[in-house]
């Protein structure tokens, strides 16, 4: 490229060899003109080697590319076009200055038509987005995963209590916008305590885990959330549920745990892990808000520690009163 022998060429050379991006000038016979120093370390060939070379010559795979047809455009109709990074595309072979057998380098290319001294050239820009393009993927991965832990227990892998309030708060609503049911049951290991003392508190860590895994399973309709509530208490929110089933279902869960049977010597109920649940039924009247269905599952689940453990109380038993 003939730069004009002005004062500031010698600075204006300078800048063209520090800039942090490829620049390539092309004149209308597709020749280059131009190779600006960031060009030589990516792609392995000095501005002596190239010059006045075809840029098909220099990098064959470009022939029928976006960047062909790039320059093409802005040499004969004066279009200046953006060939955009996309994944997977790398349309120049360049890799990381000096690694000659690393991954490509990600891409963003530009292509500008001019006009100087009568001749048309076109100006090549070739950024490497690599590493915008790969931190920003990192940070949403990194997002996506944090969002997603934020709502699991990170012992036991069910949701967590944070999961639990706001699904709970969601299935109310819905069930009340619907006329829908909705019950909740709370349960409470028994005797961990004594479990902990037993056999140490990684083996107690390995019971919630299966306890909670069984809880899980046992909980399998879309709607349903299984939540780690606190220590060793765990909640299930089953929408489209009555009272009546919710007492069935927690039964149910009640004997698929004792059915595990975790050896539990020290257990003041069976020599193996055990549940005692209470279950509550959102009403319209009574129990129509969050803190208040909580409040009559936890004091079912109360009534069915002092009537023994091991066992199902429903809000409005005599024994929940
Ligand atoms: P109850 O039958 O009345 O429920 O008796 P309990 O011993 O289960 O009741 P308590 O609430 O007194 O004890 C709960 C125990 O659960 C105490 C605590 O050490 C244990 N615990 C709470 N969270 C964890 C945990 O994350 N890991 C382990 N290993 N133990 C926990
Ligand atoms: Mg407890
Ligand atoms: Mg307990």
């Amino acid at each position: 490229m003939h730069i004009k022998p002005e004062p500031d060429s010698a600075l204006a050379a300078r800048v063209l060899n520090l800039v942090d991006c490829g620049l390539v000038v092309l004149d209308a016979a597709h020749e280059i003109v131009l190779w600006n120093g960031w060009m030589v370390p990516r792609s392995g060939y000095g501005a002596a080697r190239v010059r006045d070379r075809s840029l098909y010559d220099v990098f064959p795979e470009l022939r029928g590319s976006r960047v062909e047809a790039a320059v093409l455009a802005a040499l004969t109709e004066e279009l200046a076009t953006t060939v955009p990074a996309s994944s997977g595309r790398t349309p120049f072979p360049l890799r990381e200055a000096g690694s000659f057998d690393g991954e490509r380098i990600e891409q963003a290319v530009s292509v500008t038509p001019f006009s100087e001294g009568g001749e048309r050239f076109c100006l090549i820009e070739i950024r490497d987005v690599s590493g915008a393009a790969g931190r920003e993927r990192r940070l949403l991965d990194h997002a996506e995963s944090l969002r997603a832990r934020s709502y699991i227990d990170g012992l036991t892998g069910i949701a967590n209590r944070r999961h639990f309030d706001v699904a709970l708060d969601r299935e109310l609503r819905r069930a009340q916008r619907n006329g829908g049911a909705l019950s909740l049951l709370l349960m409470d290991i028994d005797s961990f305590k004594a479990y902990n003392d037993h056999f140490g508190h990684q083996e107690g860590d390995a019971c919630l885990t299966a306890v909670a895994q069984a809880l899980a399973g046992m909980c399998k309709r879309p709607a349903d959330v299984a939540a780690r509530y606190g220590g060793e208490e765990f909640a299930a929110i089953l929408p489209d549920t009555s009272l009546a089933q919710a007492r069935a279902h927690a039964n149910a869960i009640r004997e698929h745990v004792a059915a595990l049977k975790l050896p539990h010597a020290p257990s003041a109920v069976r020599p193996w892990v055990t549940l005692s649940i209470g279950a509550a039924a959102c009403d319209p009247e009574r129990l129509n808000e969050p803190a208040l269905l909580i409040e009559a599952a936890d004091k079912a689940l109360y009534a069915a520690k002092r009537g023994g453990r091991d066992r199902v109380v429903a809000d409005g038993d005599s024994s929940a009163a």
